[in-house]
């Protein structure tokens, strides 16, 4: 942990300011928060290159591009620098490691927006993208929110027909059962990635209590030649549905599939194994064997479902899988089909 970063590293955010004449929504993109995740970062700069050499103007409202959000871990060519920037994302007094202080930089930026749109690439397969969509209005205490009619029109005008929601609520769950175990074990809480339920706080639940919406959108496995065409789809659907460039209204997915997380399972144990290479959005019976503990103890599925964000190798004391339900949810006053 240094406070300044050393000489080697990138020293500064780059952003890049469109503005046009008349009154609209002021819109952020941002690629590679993940450094590794670079699909974004292409389909900003192919966006870039057209709206410099006049191909495409800014009409209305006001379009702020960040290729590269985590210039440290792009330059490593990996998911983090010190650490997960799109976690516990808010600005720091005292900076510890680089994301503190590139969300220094970052988080005003977002908090003077009206929309995000956020571009990532997995890991893991299957390659089909996918969108994670926020909260429903609600005047809670994790994350109040008032603009899921506008988020939710945005999200069925991307492009890509797979919907994830329960995001920051299953997290801040689990955080709650982490630290019932925790108890139990201090040298496995010593490993704990975070027993703060504001930890699941990413550039989107940033933008969001700040008075904008925002989606994330999974453009598909990181070296997927599609996932560049994907992202830049889903910049160019944003910005011709807010009416930042004249451009006709991009089509609404109507036969979409909407899976709500309900659950996340940590890790905890080296030992910890699944039974089988899972895939996200792999489906599973009730009582249906998913991974073993460490003693032998089977872990089942909870109920009918799927399979989000496995990660066989987590480090103990951090999050192993997810288990999503199909939601009953209306997005955009639609209803989601069944998953097949
Ligand atoms: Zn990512």
């Amino acid at each position: 942990m240094t406070t300044v970063p050393p000489a080697h590293r990138a020293h500064m955010l780059k952003s890049h300011v469109y503005a046009g004449f008349e009154p609209g929504p002021r819109v952020i993109m941002l690629g590679a928060v993940h450094g590794n995740e670079i699909c974004g970062t292409q389909a900003i700069e192919r966006l870039r290159a057209e709206l410099d050499a006049g191909e495409l103007t800014i009409l209305r409202g006001r379009l702020t591009l960040v290729p590269i959000t985590n210039p440290l871990a792009y330059a490593r060519v990996q998911r983090n620098g010190d650490r997960n920037l799109n976690r516990n994302l808010a600005p720091a007094n005292i900076p510890h490691d680089f994301e503190d202080h590139i969300a220094n930089v970052l988080c005003p930026l977002l908090a003077d927006q009206d929309v995000l749109l956020d571009l990532h690439s997995t890991t893991n397969p299957p390659g089909q993208p996918f969108i994670m969509l926020g909260p429903q209005n609600n005047t809670g205490e994790l994350l109040p929110f008032a603009r899921a009619a506008e988020e939710e029109a945005l999200a069925l005008r991307l492009g890509p027909t797979r919907i994830v929601e329960g995001w920051l609520d299953t997290y801040a769950e689990g955080v709650k059962t982490r630290l019932a175990y925790a108890d139990a074990s201090p040298s496995l809480r010593a490993r704990m990635l975070s027993t703060d339920p504001s930890y699941g706080v990413g550039t989107t639940e940033y933008t969001r209590k700040h008075g904008g919406y925002a989606l994330t959108l999974e453009c598909g496995q990181h070296a997927d030649p599609q996932a560049p065409e994907v992202a830049y789809r889903a910049i160019r659907n944003t910005l011709a549905h807010l009416g930042l460039i004249d451009a006709p209204a991009p089509a609404v997915q109507e036969q979409f599939e909407l899976l709500k997380l309900c659950q996340v399972v940590d890790r905890l144990d080296e030992g910890d194994r699944f039974v089988r290479e899972w895939a996200s959005f792999d489906h599973f019976h009730a009582g249906e064997l998913i991974g073993q503990r460490a003693d032998g103890t089977p872990v089942l599925a909870p109920a009918d479902g799927y399979i989000v964000f496995p990660s066989p190798l987590a480090v103990p004391g951090n999050e192993w899988f997810y288990f999503a339900q199909a939601s009953e949810r209306c997005v955009d006053g639609l209803r989601a089909r069944v998953m097949g």
